[in-house]
């Protein structure tokens, strides 16, 4: 039987501030590049491309309250919708381009010192451009902002659950051609009821045999069993949310020991109705329990949110005590998909910039 995740301790009082997680060095292992953009820049782009009338606001406060919407809905489409609208957009090499720029510029205006991006190449080929060509603009914009800015970044790609698996299979072969420029990871995003990761098991044997760091969105809409498909079909080497782990308390055992990280991403899970709300998020018991856990962002636009933001919430909301939110911290920087000497860099810095809290 799952020991069920038990409330918030009573009492609990906030020690960090808002300043101190934004002053903090922080890595981000998952974002999507889709649902990441500025509001300013959605609006840009429409208006340079002729496609205002597909956006379901003109102006700046009309598509915000449109966002802030998406916190009421109950259904996930107020949420997948905003991906309609972004991606008719993120069809030229200007756009991407620009959209992975401002997306570096943003993480390290928040003193992200690391973040890895995630997006699916075949989305952007719509009007024509191939993969590489959106992949080379892709990273383009990040090489650019690493310059201007000092952060590190990496790329993830992403195949899709509900595409054919000779989809999935050109987007690892894509991934393994940029391995050493830029991409850093293989990824299966998309809906996870009725799409099985296993039936991707071409593109994950060649993403790994091409020595890929693999991630997987796993557990998240569907229950641990998609969790032991993602590590033990698809030799996963992070999890992508894993919010229904807690159901299988052996793969939880497994998990804690082999320390297999989870991406968990807070604000995302409460809006798309994984988990009732931050107080009923397994994170906290995650976390206490030794599991190798990282906050992360999902999507910084359609979630209206920042790594930062998402701190504050883990350590406001669902009551995470500051040593817990200082460990996630460092975990996000000793799971990322750097090479080791580097990731040892990162967690020497990180450990001596944050103090330690009791
Ligand atoms: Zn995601």
């Amino acid at each position: 039987m799952a020991t069920p995740i038990s409330p918030a301790p009573q009492g609990f009082l906030p020690t960090l501030t808002r300043d101190d997680l934004a002053r903090w060095p922080k890595a981000e292992l998952h974002c999507h590049l889709d649902g990441s953009l500025r509001l300013e820049t959605m609006l840009d782009l429409a208006r340079e491309q002729g496609k205002l009338s597909a956006l379901p606001s003109d102006s700046i406060d009309g598509l915000q309250d449109i966002l802030r919407q998406v916190d009421d809905s109950e259904t996930l489409e107020a949420y997948l919708r905003w991906f309609s609208y972004s991606l008719p957009l993120m069809q030229s090499r200007e756009a991407l381009r620009r959209i992975a720029y401002e997306l570096a510029e943003d993480n390290a205006k928040e003193n992200v010192r690391y973040l890895e991006v995630r997006y699916g190449p075949i989305l952007h080929t719509d009007e024509g451009l191939t993969m590489a060509e959106v992949n080379e603009a892709v990273l383009d914009g990040l090489k650019a902002a690493e310059k201007d800015f000092g952060i590190r970044t990496g790329v993830i790609v992403c195949g899709l659950r509900d595409r054919r698996e000779s989809a999935s299979l050109a987007q690892a072969e894509l991934a393994a051609q940029y391995r050493d420029q830029g991409v850093v990871g293989f990824d299966l995003a998309g809906g996870e009821r009725g799409n099985p990761a296993e039936l991707h098991g071409a593109a994950f044997y060649f993403a790994r045999k091409h020595l890929l760091n693999i991630t997987i969105h796993a557990g998240e809409a569907y229950g641990p069993e998609s969790i032991r498909q993602a590590l033990f079909k698809c030799g996963a080497h992070r999890i992508g949310h894993g919010t229904s782990l807690w159901q299988d308390e052996e793969l939880l055992r497994y998990v804690i020991d082999r320390q297999i990280p989870l991406e968990i991403c807070p604000t995302s899970n409460v809006q798309t109705h994984v988990v009732k709300g931050f107080k009923e998020h397994p994170l906290r018991k995650y976390l206490a329990e030794g599991v190798a856990v990282t906050i992360n962002t999902d999507n910084r636009l359609f979630s209206r949110t920042s790594v930062t933001e998402e701190l504050w919430r883990v350590h406001t909301e669902c009551d995470v005590p500051a040593n817990l939110v200082r460990d996630a911290v460092i975990l996000g920087f000793r799971h990322s998909f750097l090479p080791w000497e580097e990731k040892q860099d990162f967690v020497r810095m990180v450990r001596s910039a944050i103090p330690q809290y009791a």
